[in-house]
């Protein structure tokens, strides 16, 4: 039973468009792998197969289990259309209820941390993945989470200078000191828990991270003001 959108919050109807679109995602995926053993295939021909097989793991292609080209572009062209309608039905119900309402606010992050009003700003590079969390927002509510992040063309009110991340910490223990000091700490500068350094450097209204490397050990990095922690959607401009 799909939900009514019009009872929702605009984070809430983002929130589902993302998940309602996810499946379409990763079929387009697979289409774009099959592709690439066909173009493998065409390019060079038998040896195309045995490249795709060996380059497989490399590459990310799937088992192929000694289908045919022929069956191969059948089955791309066939996930492709599925995929396409999926992403079509999804578009048709959120957008006619984004209209109904005329629209809403929404966030953007890019990969460095930034947070922009549009996708199309200019400051966005190449990749940018939308903040459900924080759609229908007004701009004094996205600066004052963001702060430095908020992007000073899409939210002019942002054009300001702020302290940085050492300027506005004041005391703490030797290894928030670090970490404000290099942007991360390694294992040999916690002096104290990697946890217990997260910990202290969020109570601050700072973010940061505990990684875990076999090799390198523990470390703690301060992140962009943002929950880039937790898995985001990444799309990509389209060129
Ligand atoms: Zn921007």
């Amino acid at each position: 039973m799909e939900k009514d959108l019009t009872t929702l919050s605009p984070a809430e109807i983002d929130e589902l468009r993302l998940d309602a679109i996810e499946p379409t995602l990763s079929l387009f995926d697979e289409v774009g792998h099959l592709f690439e053993w066909l173009n493998l295939f065409y390019v060079h021909g038998d040896s195309g197969t045995a490249i795709a097989l060996s380059a497989g793991g490399v590459l990310g292609l799937p088992d192929f289990n000694g289908e045919q080209p022929e069956e191969m572009r059948a089955l791309a062209t066939r996930k492709r259309e599925e995929a396409k309608v999926i992403e079509n039905e999804v578009n048709v119900r959120f957008d006619a209820e984004w209209d109904r309402r005329g629209g809403w606010t929404r966030a953007y992050l890019t990969p460095d941390g930034d947070i922009h009003r549009s996708w199309e700003c200019k400051a966005v590079a190449h990749n940018y993945a939308l903040l459900p969390e924080h759609s229908g927002k007004t701009e004094e509510e996205i600066i004052a989470f963001a702060r430095e992040y908020a992007c000073a063309v899409c939210y002019p009110g942002a054009a300001v200078e702020w302290p940085s991340a050492i300027e506005r910490v004041t005391g703490g223990s030797y290894g928030l000191h670090e970490l404000l000091n290099q942007g991360w700490v390694g294992e040999y500068g916690l002096r104290g828990s990697p946890e217990a350094l997260v910990a202290e450097a969020c109570a601050r209204g700072l973010r940061a991270r505990a990684n875990f490397d076999a090799d390198l050990g523990w470390s703690v990095h301060l992140l962009p003001h943002t929950r880039a922690e937790s898995p985001r959607r990444w799309s990509t401009i389209p060129s």
